[in-house]
């Protein structure tokens, strides 16, 4: 199965961990972007469609700065993006150059793929790079995206842009061999896992005892990446990047890396920007009737299965739910208001035309706008 889906991958979003590209003493690393970039082209040269999504702006800008650590004001770490980008792309462009391929360059910010309509246009504009045969080059555009400073990681924009694109195989690069049985640095005995099936509880521990050096979020934000993008059809492989040749070869059918299978049933483009792009505005607290027919009987959410309300949103929100002991289990857009919804929790549908003389929708979420996560 890995071998099939590896071998018949036609379009893959390749994203590579800033301590592939930079380092904070000498800036970029011009002879391994090159490699990187080789790599890509005998990729794109087998009529495959790449995308790369780099990290590496921020680590990039430090040298050049003059600063004699990775910055810790969200200034300064936006000073450092905007002075690295521009290098780290010029550093794509030379190197595929030499290959004969364009790129081009994409900042995104997480509110272009929370919009549906933005969203689409960014699609559109990605689709037609790649009918040019040009490889769009991503990155989060630091400069202006504060949370992404704070909290983001390009593993999750990966994931997302594996989506944007409709991918069929997100390609994580960074400085580790793949996914071990625990910390390959601490533990000797740690072996590598070449095969994920399900993303098991256990898998998920697995992820926490590894570190790569340089990455933010190390191997967890790499295995969540790969559990969202599973669930819209798409594999991941988590593969070394510094060993020249290798990704190529994996993509023949070869060893190395970690590979996760796509989950069997995906779920629709506009249901996975539900369960993914989006971020919640609120929670709704269900009672175990109320999480049994959504979960198990692909019912919508009526007013008389929420137990609370938490958070202050609109008709039309993201939201998410939550059974009695705060387990998040699905995520939804919702129809009413916080403020309706804590006048209407608990009552039956009928009892809210009472309260309000009109009753606009039967359902809390429609189950067309629910994902169960
Ligand atoms: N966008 C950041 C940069 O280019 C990296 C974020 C990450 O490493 O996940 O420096």
């Amino acid at each position: 199965m890995r071998d099939q889906l590896l071998t018949q991958t036609k379009r893959l979003v390749v994203k590579i961990g800033s301590s592939l590209v930079a380092s904070r003493d000498d800036g970029l690393r011009i002879a391994q972007i090159v490699s990187i970039a080789n790599d890509l082209a005998q990729i794109h040269a087998s009529n495959r469609q790449v995308v790369v999504v780099s990290s590496g702006a921020i680590v990039a800008g430090i040298h050049p700065l003059g600063l004699k650590a990775y910055p810790k004001s969200i200034p300064l770490k936006q000073a450092a993006a905007a002075v690295g980008q521009s290098r780290l792309i010029r550093a794509y462009e030379k190197s595929f150059e030499k290959t004969g391929d364009k790129v081009a360059q994409i900042l995104l910010t997480h509110q272009d793929l929370a919009d549906r309509k933005r969203f689409l246009n960014a699609r559109h504009t990605l689709t037609s790079l790649l009918k040019y045969g040009v490889i769009p080059i991503i990155n989060e555009n630091d400069t202006v995206s504060v949370d992404e400073i704070r909290f983001g990681d390009n593993d999750n924009l990966a994931g997302q842009v594996a989506h944007l694109v409709d991918a069929d195989l997100l390609v994580i690069l960074s400085d580790v061999d793949g996914l071990y049985t625990a910390d390959p640095r601490q533990n000797p005995s740690a072996t590598l896992i070449p095969l994920v099936e399900k993303f098991t509880k256990s898998i998920e521990q697995t992820a926490g005892l590894s570190r790569s050096q340089e990455s933010r979020g190390g191997m967890v934000t790499k295995i969540q990446a790969a559990k969202h993008v599973a669930r819209f059809g798409v594999s991941t492989l988590l593969l070394n990047g510094e060993i020249q040749g290798l990704l190529p070869s994996v993509l023949q059918g070869s060893s190395g890396g970690t590979f996760f299978l796509p989950h069997i049933s995906p779920l629709n483009s506009r249901k996975q920007w539900i369960a993914f792009t989006l971020r919640s505005k609120g929670l709704l607290q269900l009672d175990q009737g109320a999480v049994e027919a959504l979960q198990q009987r692909g019912k919508s959410l009526l007013p008389s299965g929420i137990l609370d309300v938490k958070g202050h949103f609109n008709a039309g929100d993201p939201i998410t739910c939550t059974d009695e002991k705060g387990q998040e289990f699905a995520k939804g857009l919702v129809n009413y208001s916080s403020h309706i919804l804590q006048q209407i929790k608990g009552q039956n549908t009928r009892d809210i035309q009472k309260l309000f003389g009109t009753r606009e929708y039967e359902e809390v979420v429609h189950r067309d706008n629910l994902v169960i996560l």
